[in-house]
């Protein structure tokens, strides 16, 4: 008796080489000077639980002269401009030609994935998006932001250079309980996250929605009606990442005093099985997992090492007859 070949889940690599005819591969961007609302005061301070804002000093460090200096929306100069634009540069080529030489890349999407990135002056967002979209081969940008930090000016502006390229939003969802979205510092609420979802689509922008499973004190139940309303509003693609503490953060203070416990390997597959399971099948997915394989990394231990988790993930897809 014959047995029926596992069905591929639709990935963000194959709708682009779909779309693309070749490889088209992201590039990850980090631009100094660029913040939070959530870390620099203007919605709260010290950002969600679970997110190490210490990271952020250390990679603004990374040009000199920016060291201690942050672009937001009421900013209306920026000094650095020139400094960034340069630094997005050196980093494209970097990467880009490291993923030409081991993966065949062909096209890129240069992808501002560190920080908010709609979270600074309309001239500065314009001045680096339009010099990304410059580069030779990038077809595209994904802009990764937070829902209550992006204007109606940014949206109706990207969604004119959608009418020439690949432009999509990332935004955080995480959970669609907002007594979770409190517990976790987020600074804004589910209904905001929504609005600007449709408002992205309504203005003909390709939309990536982040999902967290293993938030403090969600139920499987909580965590599935997460990925079923945010297929419901509409998302283009999704990121599925597994709750994880990471040392000098409030949720490893958490973690600590024995206030949070981290999601089991087997919920989270169990979770994440059951999600994919729901999801539409035009909806990409771009990530299944997440982890950190350094010391920073508190628990769980489970995602210190992406290779086992993914073996693991294919495994129990494999049971439903699925595969990544
Ligand atoms: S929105 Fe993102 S960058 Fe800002 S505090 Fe939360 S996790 Fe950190």
């Amino acid at each position: 008796m014959s047995q029926t070949a596992p069905k591929q889940i639709y990935t963000f690599g194959n709708y682009l080489k779909e779309k693309f005819g070749c490889k088209v591969y992201k590039v990850g961007i980090n631009i100094s000077g660029f913040t939070c609302p959530n870390i620099d005061g203007t919605v709260a301070k010290g950002g969600c639980t679970f997110c190490e804002n210490d990271s952020f000093s250390a990679s603004t460090n990374q040009v000199q002269e920016l060291k201690g200096f942050h672009l937001n929306l009421t900013s209306k100069e920026n000094p650095f401009l020139d400094k960034q634009l340069l630094q997005l540069k050196q980093q494209f080529q970097a990467i880009s030609s490291r993923q030409k030489k081991e993966y065949g890349a062909q096209k890129f999407i240069v992808y501002f994935q560190s920080f908010t990135n709609t979270y600074a002056p309309f001239e500065t967002l314009k001045a680096l998006y339009e010099k990304a979209l410059s580069f030779e081969d990038v077809v595209g940008l994904s802009i990764g932001t937070r829902s209550d930090s992006i204007t109606e000016e940014t949206l109706a502006y990207l969604a004119d250079l959608a009418k020439e390229k690949e432009i999509w939003i990332e935004f955080g969802i995480q959970s669609v309980y907002d007594q979770t979205l409190q517990k976790i510092n987020r600074g804004h609420d589910s209904a905001n996250v929504k609005e600007w979802i449709l408002k992205a689509k309504d203005a003909g922008l390709n939309v990536c929605g982040h999902l967290i499973f293993g938030l403090p004190n969600e139920t499987q139940q909580m965590m599935l009606e997460t990925a079923k309303q945010a297929y419901e509003w509409g998302i283009d693609s999704v990121k599925y990442h597994p709750l994880y503490v990471v040392k000098r953060t409030a949720l490893a203070n958490e973690y600590t005093r024995g206030e949070f416990s981290p999601i089991s390997e087997k919920l989270y597959l169990d979770t994440l099985v059951k999600a994919l399971q729901m999801k539409p099948s035009p909806i990409t997915v771009q990530r299944v997992t997440a982890g950190i394989n350094n010391a920073s990394l508190l628990a769980p231990k489970w995602c210190y090492d992406k290779n086992q988790q993914v073996k693991k993930i294919n495994a129990a897809l494999k049971q439903v007859g699925l595969k990544y």
